[in-house]
């Protein structure tokens, strides 16, 4: 029994970096499928998008106003037609004649220029009737308020790369480059699977010793935030044969499975012999992190992935952070998600752990010479008040005594 605890407790951690590493050489990308232009905000586009035409296709009108050949001011014109937008005049403009534009609009032959409403004579200029005479208030240079085709996209130019997590506005310039449907990656299939006795549906009363399952909806929510398509996570209880029943029926289902709790070495964390017993091969267990120090990774048959999360609330945020979000990126062939800044200095002195790197919780905000980090509070690993207020986590490198208010270190994104 000593034996076994003192070489347990000399087995080192692996640094952050190196599991990091670890994980992402486990990804082996899912493949990609299409989808109806509707359904590509949040997913990571597999396949480059390219404009299908010139946008704008036509050379069209920046203004209200009039059509016109480049020219002097005090000219008096003949309105001798309409080009609105989406109907264009098949009118052609001559010398001495105007025909009137709406702002995009299609600039009709012969112009080559076009006059504000404004500097047009105040009698004349609204809705001037065809046969109306306007007279210029403005020179009007060639080319003035036109907008030439393809000024945004050229045909056949690349708008989008494959890899991009398409926001509402990569959509939009998808729509507009001409594409109506999407080739991206496949989502990757999440089960997350909360371990523990003590743990109450939302706004279950609570008996003596019991709590709010609140790693339910945040890893259900954070793995649908990096793009997955989670099942509804399931709580299993501190139970052998229950925990190996209900991973295995995980496994079945998932690409990536994700247990919070019960995989620490007490006699009720049921987790790392289920896995064993499962045939999912272990890849870490420890890694030097404060909070996440008894995460665990491995995967079965290099199909699925599982990730053995703490189940402090915080730990399993944190770990999710900086492991199973780049996991769930890489899976889509994406980027994992970036910190609002790469690195910040320390806005306070902050203890230093002597072994393991801590993720301190921290907002960042601009300083005299560049973005600053301040922790949000205390950093127990059951604080999630603490990860509210945050907006990325300072990598404290391990160490002895204090690392003092002003020195550089690595931020890293907390997943949303
Ligand atoms: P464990 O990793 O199972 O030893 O759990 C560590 C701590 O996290 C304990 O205080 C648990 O009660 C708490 N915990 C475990 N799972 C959850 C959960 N799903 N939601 C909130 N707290 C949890
Ligand atoms: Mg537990």
């Amino acid at each position: 029994m000593l034996k076994s605890l003192s070489s347990r407790l000399a087995k080192p951690l692996l640094p952050v970096s190196r599991a990091r590493e670890l994980v992402l050489e486990a990804i082996r990308p899912l493949g990609s499928e299409q989808v109806d232009i509707d359904g590509g905000r949040g997913r990571v586009l597999a396949r480059d998008v390219l404009a299908a035409g010139d946008v704008p296709p036509f050379p069209c009108s920046a203004m209200d106003g009039y059509a016109i050949l480049a020219g002097d001011s005090g000219r008096r014109l003949a309105v001798v037609g309409e080009s609105r937008a989406g109907t264009p005049s098949g009118q052609r403009v001559g010398e001495g004649e105007a025909i009137r534009i709406s702002t995009g609009a299609a600039v009709p032959e012969g112009a080559t220029a076009v006059i504000a409403q404004e500097q047009v004579s105040a009698e004349a200029r609204d809705g001037s009737p065809d046969g109306a005479e306007i007279e210029l208030r403005s020179a009007s240079p060639p080319g003035q308020h036109i907008r030439g085709a393809g000024e945004d996209m050229r045909a056949g130019t690349t708008i989008l790369t494959a890899g991009t997590r398409l926001g509402a506005v990569d959509v939009g310039a998808a729509v507009a480059a001409g594409a109506a449907a999407l080739t991206v990656a496949r989502r990757p299939r999440v089960t997350v699977l909360c371990t523990g006795d003590e743990l109450r549906a939302p706004g279950e009363s609570l008996a003596p010793g019991e709590i709010h399952n609140s790693n339910a909806p945040m890893l259900t929510g954070l793995a649908a935030g990096a793009g997955a398509l989670p099942a509804p996570a399931q709580r299993l209880p501190d139970d052998r044969d229950a925990t190996e029943s209900g991973v295995g029926e995980a496994l079945a289902n998932s690409d990536v499975v994700i247990i919070s709790g019960g995989v620490s070495v007490g006699p009720h964390d049921h987790v790392k012999p289920a896995l064993e017993a499962l045939g999912v091969r272990e890849i870490f267990w420890s890694v030097a992190l404060q909070p996440g120090k008894p995460t665990w990774f491995g995967t079965r048959d290099g199909e699925v992935l599982v990730f053995g999360l703490p189940g402090n609330p915080v730990s399993a945020v944190v770990t999710f952070s900086l492991f199973v979000a780049p996991a769930l990126a890489a899976l889509q062939g994406g980027e994992p998600p970036s910190p609002p800044w790469p690195d910040a200095v320390l806005g306070t002195d902050v203890r230093r752990n002597p072994i393991r790197d801590q993720a301190v919780r921290v907002r960042v905000q601009a300083g005299a010479t560049g973005p600053v980090a301040a922790p949000t509070g205390a950093q127990g690993s059951h604080i999630l008040t603490s990860l509210l207020a945050a907006d990325a986590l300072a990598m404290i490198p391990a160490g002895e005594g204090q690392l003092p208010a002003g020195t550089r270190v690595a931020l890293r994104a907390i997943a949303r």
